[in-house]
Protein backbone atom coordinates (compact mmCIF):
# COMPACT_ATOMS: atom_id res chain seq x y z
CA UNK A 1 0.00 0.00 0.00
CA UNK A 2 1.67 3.15 -1.20
CA UNK A 3 2.39 5.91 1.94
CA UNK A 4 3.34 8.39 -0.58
CA UNK A 5 1.45 10.84 -2.59
CA UNK A 6 2.56 13.52 -5.02
CA UNK A 7 0.34 16.44 -6.60
CA UNK A 8 1.18 17.86 -9.65
CA UNK A 9 -0.04 21.15 -9.65
CA UNK A 10 0.58 22.52 -13.14
CA UNK A 11 0.61 26.53 -13.15
CA UNK A 12 3.35 28.84 -13.08
CA UNK A 13 3.61 32.27 -13.76
CA UNK A 14 6.03 32.84 -15.94
CA UNK A 15 8.31 30.35 -17.89
CA UNK A 16 12.03 29.22 -17.34
CA UNK A 17 14.21 29.29 -20.00
CA UNK A 18 15.05 25.96 -19.31
CA UNK A 19 12.14 23.70 -18.57
CA UNK A 20 10.02 21.48 -20.29
CA UNK A 21 7.94 20.20 -17.31
CA UNK A 22 4.25 19.74 -17.78
CA UNK A 23 2.92 23.03 -16.78
CA UNK A 24 0.81 25.90 -18.18
CA UNK A 25 0.59 29.68 -17.61
CA UNK A 26 -1.62 30.22 -14.43
CA UNK A 27 -4.89 30.93 -15.18
CA UNK A 28 -7.53 31.95 -12.73
CA UNK A 29 -10.19 30.24 -14.82
CA UNK A 30 -8.57 27.51 -15.67
CA UNK A 31 -6.84 26.78 -12.54
CA UNK A 32 -10.84 26.33 -10.86
CA UNK A 33 -10.97 23.99 -13.82
CA UNK A 34 -8.20 21.91 -12.75
CA UNK A 35 -9.13 21.99 -9.08
CA UNK A 36 -12.39 20.65 -9.86
CA UNK A 37 -10.92 18.06 -12.02
CA UNK A 38 -8.53 17.25 -9.06
CA UNK A 39 -11.56 16.59 -6.49
CA UNK A 40 -13.21 13.86 -8.73
CA UNK A 41 -9.50 12.54 -9.32
CA UNK A 42 -9.11 12.07 -5.41
CA UNK A 43 -12.80 11.56 -4.43
CA UNK A 44 -11.91 8.80 -7.26
CA UNK A 45 -8.83 6.95 -6.45
CA UNK A 46 -9.64 6.74 -2.90
CA UNK A 47 -6.75 7.17 -1.57
CA UNK A 48 -5.18 5.63 1.54
CA UNK A 49 -5.88 8.04 4.91
CA UNK A 50 -2.69 6.39 6.40
CA UNK A 51 -0.43 7.93 4.18
CA UNK A 52 3.71 9.48 4.99
CA UNK A 53 4.65 11.91 3.11
CA UNK A 54 2.51 14.29 0.17
CA UNK A 55 4.27 16.33 -1.81
CA UNK A 56 3.08 19.40 -3.47
CA UNK A 57 5.09 20.19 -6.83
CA UNK A 58 4.90 21.67 -9.90
CA UNK A 59 4.51 23.99 -11.48
CA UNK A 60 4.71 26.28 -8.96
CA UNK A 61 2.34 25.20 -6.18
CA UNK A 62 2.99 28.67 -4.48
CA UNK A 63 1.39 30.56 -7.54
CA UNK A 64 -2.41 29.66 -7.00
CA UNK A 65 -4.32 32.67 -5.59
CA UNK A 66 -5.57 32.10 -2.23
CA UNK A 67 -8.71 31.12 -1.90
CA UNK A 68 -7.20 28.26 -4.75
CA UNK A 69 -4.97 27.21 -2.70
CA UNK A 70 -6.84 26.81 0.42
CA UNK A 71 -9.64 24.70 -1.87
CA UNK A 72 -6.22 22.65 -2.69
CA UNK A 73 -5.48 21.99 1.02
CA UNK A 74 -8.75 21.17 1.95
CA UNK A 75 -9.27 18.86 -0.65
CA UNK A 76 -5.96 17.02 0.83
CA UNK A 77 -7.18 18.05 4.38
CA UNK A 78 -8.62 14.13 4.65
CA UNK A 79 -5.07 12.56 3.80
CA UNK A 80 -3.03 14.99 5.53
CA UNK A 81 -3.96 15.36 9.01
CA UNK A 82 -1.86 12.43 10.30
CA UNK A 83 1.25 13.20 8.18
CA UNK A 84 4.77 12.91 8.82
CA UNK A 85 6.18 15.11 6.14
CA UNK A 86 4.31 17.65 3.82
CA UNK A 87 6.42 19.72 1.65
CA UNK A 88 5.13 22.44 -1.01
CA UNK A 89 7.50 23.64 -3.69
CA UNK A 90 7.02 27.41 -3.38
CA UNK A 91 9.37 30.32 -5.46
CA UNK A 92 11.33 32.89 -3.76
CA UNK A 93 8.56 35.37 -5.74
CA UNK A 94 5.48 33.62 -4.61
CA UNK A 95 6.18 32.70 -1.20
CA UNK A 96 4.74 35.45 0.13
CA UNK A 97 3.35 36.11 4.00
CA UNK A 98 -0.05 35.35 3.14
CA UNK A 99 0.83 31.73 1.06
CA UNK A 100 3.43 30.76 4.08
CA UNK A 101 0.77 31.19 7.02
CA UNK A 102 -1.85 29.45 5.28
CA UNK A 103 0.40 26.41 4.46
CA UNK A 104 1.74 26.35 7.79
CA UNK A 105 -2.07 26.53 9.50
CA UNK A 106 -2.54 23.74 7.01
CA UNK A 107 -0.27 21.45 8.06
CA UNK A 108 2.65 22.01 5.81
CA UNK A 109 6.02 21.26 7.66
CA UNK A 110 8.59 21.10 4.61
CA UNK A 111 8.98 23.74 1.64
CA UNK A 112 11.38 22.87 -0.80
CA UNK A 113 12.11 26.72 -2.41
CA UNK A 114 13.66 27.36 -6.46
CA UNK A 115 16.74 29.13 -5.53
CA UNK A 116 18.24 27.97 -8.49
CA UNK A 117 21.17 30.61 -7.87
CA UNK A 118 22.33 33.65 -6.56
CA UNK A 119 23.40 35.34 -9.46
CA UNK A 120 21.28 37.92 -10.38
CA UNK A 121 22.36 38.27 -14.09
CA UNK A 122 22.05 33.99 -14.41
CA UNK A 123 18.97 33.98 -12.64
CA UNK A 124 18.19 36.55 -15.14
CA UNK A 125 19.62 34.74 -18.24
CA UNK A 126 16.99 31.38 -16.76
CA UNK A 127 14.11 33.97 -16.74
CA UNK A 128 13.42 33.47 -12.87
CA UNK A 129 11.60 36.45 -11.40
CA UNK A 130 13.26 36.62 -7.90
CA UNK A 131 17.09 37.74 -7.07
CA UNK A 132 19.36 37.31 -4.44
CA UNK A 133 17.52 39.27 -1.49
CA UNK A 134 14.41 37.36 -2.11
CA UNK A 135 15.62 34.13 -1.63
CA UNK A 136 16.43 35.77 1.59
CA UNK A 137 13.29 36.86 2.75
CA UNK A 138 11.44 33.58 1.85
CA UNK A 139 13.94 31.73 4.02
CA UNK A 140 12.90 34.74 6.67
CA UNK A 141 9.46 34.54 6.67
CA UNK A 142 9.30 30.80 6.59
CA UNK A 143 10.62 30.46 9.81
CA UNK A 144 8.34 32.99 11.23
CA UNK A 145 5.78 31.00 9.93
CA UNK A 146 7.35 27.87 11.94
CA UNK A 147 8.29 25.78 8.90
CA UNK A 148 12.01 24.96 9.72
CA UNK A 149 12.72 21.96 7.69
CA UNK A 150 13.59 24.10 4.42
CA UNK A 151 15.38 22.78 1.46
CA UNK A 152 16.65 24.26 -1.61
CA UNK A 153 16.98 23.57 -5.22
CA UNK A 154 20.44 25.12 -7.27
CA UNK A 155 21.47 24.43 -10.90
CA UNK A 156 24.73 24.56 -12.12
CA UNK A 157 26.43 23.88 -15.37
CA UNK A 158 24.25 26.73 -16.69
CA UNK A 159 25.36 29.12 -19.96
CA UNK A 160 28.07 31.42 -19.29
CA UNK A 161 27.96 30.14 -15.59
CA UNK A 162 31.80 30.47 -13.66
CA UNK A 163 33.32 27.76 -11.01
CA UNK A 164 33.35 30.84 -8.98
CA UNK A 165 29.93 31.79 -9.81
CA UNK A 166 28.63 28.68 -8.68
CA UNK A 167 30.46 28.46 -5.39
CA UNK A 168 29.67 31.56 -4.68
CA UNK A 169 25.93 30.56 -4.55
CA UNK A 170 27.04 27.45 -2.64
CA UNK A 171 28.32 29.90 -0.24
CA UNK A 172 25.04 31.85 -0.13
CA UNK A 173 23.42 28.49 0.50
CA UNK A 174 25.06 27.21 3.71
CA UNK A 175 24.81 30.37 5.12
CA UNK A 176 20.69 30.08 5.00
CA UNK A 177 19.17 28.58 7.73
CA UNK A 178 17.91 25.20 5.93
CA UNK A 179 18.04 21.89 6.32
CA UNK A 180 18.65 20.66 3.04
CA UNK A 181 19.78 21.11 -0.74
CA UNK A 182 19.03 19.12 -4.22
CA UNK A 183 21.38 20.34 -7.02
CA UNK A 184 20.85 19.86 -10.89
CA UNK A 185 22.73 19.85 -13.73
CA UNK A 186 21.55 21.88 -16.63
CA UNK A 187 20.16 19.75 -19.63
CA UNK A 188 18.84 21.20 -22.20
CA UNK A 189 15.29 20.07 -23.44
CA UNK A 190 14.16 20.52 -26.82
CA UNK A 191 11.22 22.50 -26.93
CA UNK A 192 12.84 24.99 -24.33
CA UNK A 193 13.42 28.44 -24.47
CA UNK A 194 17.04 27.86 -23.93
CA UNK A 195 16.91 25.33 -27.32
CA UNK A 196 15.31 27.93 -28.98
CA UNK A 197 18.55 30.56 -28.55
CA UNK A 198 21.10 27.51 -29.28
CA UNK A 199 22.53 28.01 -25.47
CA UNK A 200 24.92 25.33 -24.19
CA UNK A 201 25.79 23.76 -20.55
CA UNK A 202 29.05 23.63 -19.47
CA UNK A 203 31.40 20.96 -20.96
CA UNK A 204 31.53 17.78 -19.38
CA UNK A 205 34.66 18.59 -17.69
CA UNK A 206 33.67 22.26 -16.46
CA UNK A 207 30.11 20.45 -15.07
CA UNK A 208 32.17 17.44 -13.53
CA UNK A 209 34.27 19.75 -11.78
CA UNK A 210 31.45 21.78 -10.52
CA UNK A 211 29.68 18.33 -8.65
CA UNK A 212 32.77 17.21 -7.14
CA UNK A 213 33.92 20.62 -5.74
CA UNK A 214 30.32 21.45 -4.88
CA UNK A 215 30.51 17.62 -2.64
CA UNK A 216 33.41 18.74 -1.08
CA UNK A 217 32.51 21.92 0.24
CA UNK A 218 29.30 20.80 1.21
CA UNK A 219 30.52 18.15 3.04
CA UNK A 220 32.61 20.93 4.95
CA UNK A 221 30.34 22.77 5.76
CA UNK A 222 27.86 20.29 7.54
CA UNK A 223 25.76 18.73 4.64
CA UNK A 224 25.60 15.25 4.14
CA UNK A 225 25.74 13.64 0.71
CA UNK A 226 22.79 10.83 0.63
CA UNK A 227 21.79 10.57 -2.95
CA UNK A 228 23.80 11.74 -6.01
CA UNK A 229 22.51 15.35 -6.17
CA UNK A 230 20.90 15.39 -2.74
CA UNK A 231 22.21 16.98 0.94
CA UNK A 232 21.12 17.73 4.00
CA UNK A 233 21.73 18.14 7.34
CA UNK A 234 22.29 14.92 9.59
CA UNK A 235 18.86 13.22 10.18
CA UNK A 236 17.01 15.52 7.83
CA UNK A 237 16.42 13.70 4.12
CA UNK A 238 13.67 14.55 2.20
CA UNK A 239 11.00 11.23 3.70
CA UNK A 240 9.38 11.87 0.38
CA UNK A 241 12.25 11.12 -1.99
CA UNK A 242 13.52 8.27 0.28
CA UNK A 243 10.24 6.54 -0.71
CA UNK A 244 11.11 6.96 -4.82
CA UNK A 245 14.32 5.75 -3.81
CA UNK A 246 13.39 2.69 -1.58
CA UNK A 247 11.41 2.14 -4.81
CA UNK A 248 8.16 2.03 -2.61
CA UNK A 249 4.69 2.63 -4.44
CA UNK A 250 3.80 5.84 -4.20
CA UNK A 251 0.79 7.74 -5.36
CA UNK A 252 0.51 10.12 -8.42
CA UNK A 253 -2.36 12.86 -8.73
CA UNK A 254 -3.15 15.83 -11.03
CA UNK A 255 -2.42 16.42 -14.74
CA UNK A 256 1.11 15.72 -15.33
CA UNK A 257 1.83 13.37 -12.47
CA UNK A 258 3.27 9.57 -12.30
CA UNK A 259 2.46 6.85 -9.70
CA UNK A 260 3.46 3.38 -9.22
CA UNK A 261 1.14 1.05 -7.47
CA UNK A 262 0.87 -3.37 -7.34
CA UNK A 263 3.45 -3.45 -9.72
CA UNK A 264 1.84 -0.97 -12.24
CA UNK A 265 3.43 2.63 -13.61
CA UNK A 266 0.97 4.99 -14.32
CA UNK A 267 1.19 8.39 -16.10
CA UNK A 268 -1.87 10.71 -16.58
CA UNK A 269 -2.16 11.38 -20.48
CA UNK A 270 -0.64 15.02 -20.88
CA UNK A 271 -2.91 17.86 -22.06
CA UNK A 272 -5.47 19.80 -19.89
CA UNK A 273 -8.57 18.93 -21.91
CA UNK A 274 -8.18 15.26 -21.25
CA UNK A 275 -7.64 16.26 -17.39
CA UNK A 276 -10.40 18.24 -17.34
CA UNK A 277 -12.85 15.83 -19.07
CA UNK A 278 -11.42 12.95 -16.87
CA UNK A 279 -8.98 12.88 -14.60
CA UNK A 280 -9.06 9.08 -13.59
CA UNK A 281 -8.20 8.03 -17.06
CA UNK A 282 -4.52 7.19 -17.15
CA UNK A 283 -1.94 5.22 -18.97
CA UNK A 284 -1.10 2.16 -17.31
CA UNK A 285 2.32 0.23 -17.82
CA UNK A 286 2.64 -3.45 -16.59
CA UNK A 287 5.63 -3.88 -14.75
CA UNK A 288 7.44 -7.32 -15.12
CA UNK A 289 9.72 -8.85 -11.94
CA UNK A 290 12.87 -8.30 -14.27
CA UNK A 291 11.68 -4.62 -14.97
CA UNK A 292 10.89 -4.06 -11.03
CA UNK A 293 14.65 -5.26 -9.66
CA UNK A 294 16.44 -3.41 -11.96
CA UNK A 295 14.76 -0.11 -11.10
CA UNK A 296 14.49 -1.20 -7.24
CA UNK A 297 18.82 -1.65 -8.08
CA UNK A 298 18.72 1.77 -10.11
CA UNK A 299 17.01 3.98 -7.66
CA UNK A 300 18.78 2.42 -5.22
CA UNK A 301 22.33 2.80 -6.33
CA UNK A 302 21.43 6.20 -6.42
CA UNK A 303 21.86 6.44 -2.72
CA UNK A 304 24.73 6.27 -0.77
CA UNK A 305 23.82 4.12 1.76
CA UNK A 306 22.95 1.63 -1.23
CA UNK A 307 20.15 -0.62 -1.72
CA UNK A 308 18.92 -3.12 0.94
CA UNK A 309 19.20 -7.18 0.12
CA UNK A 310 16.66 -8.17 2.31
CA UNK A 311 14.17 -5.72 1.08
CA UNK A 312 15.12 -7.12 -2.34
CA UNK A 313 14.73 -10.60 -1.38
CA UNK A 314 11.24 -10.08 0.48
CA UNK A 315 9.86 -8.35 -2.54
CA UNK A 316 10.76 -10.84 -5.18
CA UNK A 317 11.58 -14.33 -3.10
CA UNK A 318 14.89 -14.81 -4.94
CA UNK A 319 18.37 -13.53 -3.47
CA UNK A 320 19.95 -10.42 -4.96
CA UNK A 321 23.17 -12.58 -5.95
CA UNK A 322 21.06 -15.10 -7.65
CA UNK A 323 19.62 -12.80 -9.83
CA UNK A 324 22.69 -10.68 -11.17
CA UNK A 325 25.92 -13.45 -9.98
CA UNK A 326 27.39 -12.57 -13.63
CA UNK A 327 27.07 -8.43 -13.15
CA UNK A 328 27.83 -8.40 -9.42
CA UNK A 329 31.24 -10.77 -9.99
CA UNK A 330 32.30 -8.08 -12.60
CA UNK A 331 31.29 -4.63 -10.96
CA UNK A 332 33.00 -6.10 -7.23
CA UNK A 333 36.20 -7.08 -9.50
CA UNK A 334 36.44 -3.84 -11.26
CA UNK A 335 36.02 -1.72 -7.62
CA UNK A 336 32.53 -0.28 -8.69
CA UNK A 337 30.07 -2.18 -5.59
CA UNK A 338 30.72 -3.25 -2.59
CA UNK A 339 28.57 -5.39 0.06
CA UNK A 340 28.17 -3.48 3.34
CA UNK A 341 26.20 -4.03 6.30
CA UNK A 342 23.11 -5.46 4.36
CA UNK A 343 23.40 -3.80 1.39
CA UNK A 344 24.67 -3.47 -1.85
CA UNK A 345 26.36 0.13 -2.79
CA UNK A 346 28.17 1.67 -5.58
CA UNK A 347 32.01 2.48 -4.17
CA UNK A 348 32.91 6.29 -4.97
CA UNK A 349 34.34 5.38 -8.62
CA UNK A 350 31.01 3.66 -9.29
CA UNK A 351 28.97 6.51 -7.96
CA UNK A 352 30.48 8.80 -10.31
CA UNK A 353 30.05 6.55 -12.97
CA UNK A 354 27.19 5.26 -12.21
CA UNK A 355 25.11 5.12 -15.35
CA UNK A 356 28.08 2.38 -16.59
CA UNK A 357 27.87 0.50 -13.41
CA UNK A 358 23.97 0.05 -13.91
CA UNK A 359 24.10 -0.83 -17.98
CA UNK A 360 26.33 -4.25 -16.24
CA UNK A 361 22.63 -5.25 -14.66
CA UNK A 362 21.12 -4.05 -17.58
CA UNK A 363 22.67 -6.47 -19.98
S1 LIG B 1 8.92 27.48 -12.11
FE1 LIG B 1 9.55 25.37 -12.40
S2 LIG B 1 7.90 24.37 -13.53
FE2 LIG B 1 7.59 26.59 -13.70
S3 LIG B 1 8.55 27.16 -15.62
FE3 LIG B 1 10.07 27.44 -14.01
S4 LIG B 1 11.19 25.49 -13.90
FE4 LIG B 1 9.30 25.15 -15.07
Amino acid sequence: MAESCYVHVPFCTHICGYCDFQRAGYSEVLCEKWLDALEKEIIGRKLPVNLKTMYLGGGTPSCLNLPQLKRLFTLLAPYTSHIEEYTMEMNPESCTEEVVKLAASMGVNRVSLGVQSFDDKLLKLMNRKHDKKMIQDSIDRLHRAGIHNISVDVMYSLPFQTIEQWMNTLEECVRLNITHLSMYSLTIEPGSAFARKNLKPQDSETEAEMYEKAIEYLNDHGFVQYEISSFCRPGLESRHNLAYWHYDDFIGLGLGASGKENHRRYDHLQGFQHYLNDPLNVKWIELSKEDEMFEMLMMGLRLKEGMSLSLFQQRFSCTFEQVYAEPVALCLKKGWIEFDGGKIKATERGFEILNTVLEEFLS
